[in-house]
């Protein structure tokens, strides 16, 4: 239930979204990228610092109050949507929960200020789903770090300021480190072109002998992969309300075309048929919606053991969360396809791209069968499973 300033708030993306996204969307899909301008007015209105304290410069937003806006955002635009959740999220909340205040100083102040977008840079060309199997390296050279290595789909990557790459540090682990993207040795690679989120930045980045120094590493050298999974939960949560703020979108266009489009004489929305379609998809995109803000509250009990682990912990409800939006999310644009016939499949028609957008959300921060994998193995703990 959202108070009366997350109203206003709500209503203030929405309105941004209708005025600022939604008039691009198909052209920055169409050119594969988006607007220098957009990065700016997303600055000025403060969505590159929500969750970001008020101390370093950010709004300081509640996790519910950042997802209400988001989803509206991802209702505007999939894309943007998914470069302020990966910012915003897992990259903001490592600094936050394991960054020492120099780290912290040193770079969320300008990341509310949006003059650096952040990236996130765990998997690699070999290793996706298995993330403990990374092989770029961080070499403890002097008193700094030396890293080797090649990094894949790093989202925000050839316009990002910072990216935290995660390197194996030895036999120990894997470290998180704050590798500014001017460093000698950080090489962007062509973008992906990609099948949905086309004019999301997915890069491949190689990473030839960048030299860091001993502050550019997070927290302990043996922590990263924990780290990186801790800070997924959260951003799991964001890839949810993404996944419905494009399933909302996709309802609505059907159900406006329906009422638009006539046959037998009269609009297509009063055929049973369809009318299913539609009650089908706002069932399953407002169930993604509701585990989202279950998987908030969970978060927001906190992160120390007992919070994160067990089928009521963050880890599953996040998990269970992505799965559940995700899936609505490509169930809703793909029956709003249906919904507009032979037109849906046209581009000129906005619900291929919402199929498109949705099927990435059931990939990226871990993919389905990893969320039920999770799920899963939560469930198993609780009763007893000792291996996990
Ligand atoms: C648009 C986009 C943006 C992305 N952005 C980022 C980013 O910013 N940073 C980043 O680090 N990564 C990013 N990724 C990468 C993404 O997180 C990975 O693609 C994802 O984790 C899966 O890894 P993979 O592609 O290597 O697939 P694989 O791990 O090779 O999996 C292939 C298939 O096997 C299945 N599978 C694997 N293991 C298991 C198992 N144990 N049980 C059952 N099934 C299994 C998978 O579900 C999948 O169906 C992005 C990807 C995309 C598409």
């Amino acid at each position: 239930m959202l108070n009366e300033e997350q109203l206003e708030l709500q209503q203030l993306a929405r309105d941004f979204a209708e005025a600022e996204l939604r008039p691009y969307t198909a052209a920055w899909d169409d050119q594969r990228a988006l607007s220098d301008s957009v990065f700016e007015k997303l600055a000025e209105s403060g969505f590159l610092g929500m969750l970001i304290p008020e101390e370093h410069g950010g709004l300081g937003f509640e996790l519910t109050t950042y997802l209400t806006v988001l989803e509206e955002l991802a209702w505007g635009d999939a894309a943007v949507a998914l470069s302020v959740a990966i910012h915003n999220g897992p990259v903001v909340e490592l600094l936050l929960r394991h960054g020492t205040d120099e780290q912290r100083a040193a770079w969320l102040p300008r990341m509310a200020a949006g003059e650096v977008l952040g990236a996130f840079a765990l998997s690699e060309p070999d290793s996706g789903s298995d993330a403990s199997s990374i092989s770029t390296t961080a070499e403890h050279v002097g008193d700094g770090w030396l890293l080797h290595g090649t990094k894949r789909w790093v989202t925000n990557g050839a316009r990002a300021g910072l990216v935290v790459v995660f390197a194996r540090t030895g036999d120990d682990g894997l470290g998180a480190f704050l590798v500014p993207t001017d460093a000698d040795g950080y090489v962007v690679g062509d973008r992906e072109k990609t099948l949905g989120l086309r004019a999301s930045e997915t890069v491949s980045v190689e990473l030839n002998g960048v030299r860091l120094s001993s502050d550019a590493l997070v927290g302990d050298a043996g922590q990263g992969l924990r780290y990186a999974l801790e800070a997924l939960d959260l951003g799991r949560i964001g890839i949810a309300v993404q996944a419905t703020g494009i399933g909302r979108a996709a309802i609505e266009h059907a159900a406006a075309y329906a009422l638009e489009r006539r046959q037998f004489g009269t609009p297509i929305a009063r055929f049973g048929a369809l009318q299913a379609k539609l009650a089908d998809a706002a069932q399953r995109v407002a169930g993604g919606r509701a585990l989202a803000f279950q998987a908030a509250a969970a978060w927001s009990r906190g992160l120390e053991n007992g919070a994160r682990l067990g089928s009521t912990g963050v880890t599953a409800q996040a998990a269970i969360a992505k799965l559940a939006a995700s899936e609505a999310a490509s169930f809703a644009s793909d029956e709003a396809i249906q919904i507009f016939g032979g037109y849906g499949y046209m581009k000129h028609y906005p619900v291929e791209r919402l199929l498109r957008d949705a099927k990435g959300t059931e990939i990226y921060e871990g993919t389905n069968e990893i969320m039920r994998r999770v799920i899963a193995g939560e469930i198993l703990r609780d009763a007893g499973d000792e291996n996990l």
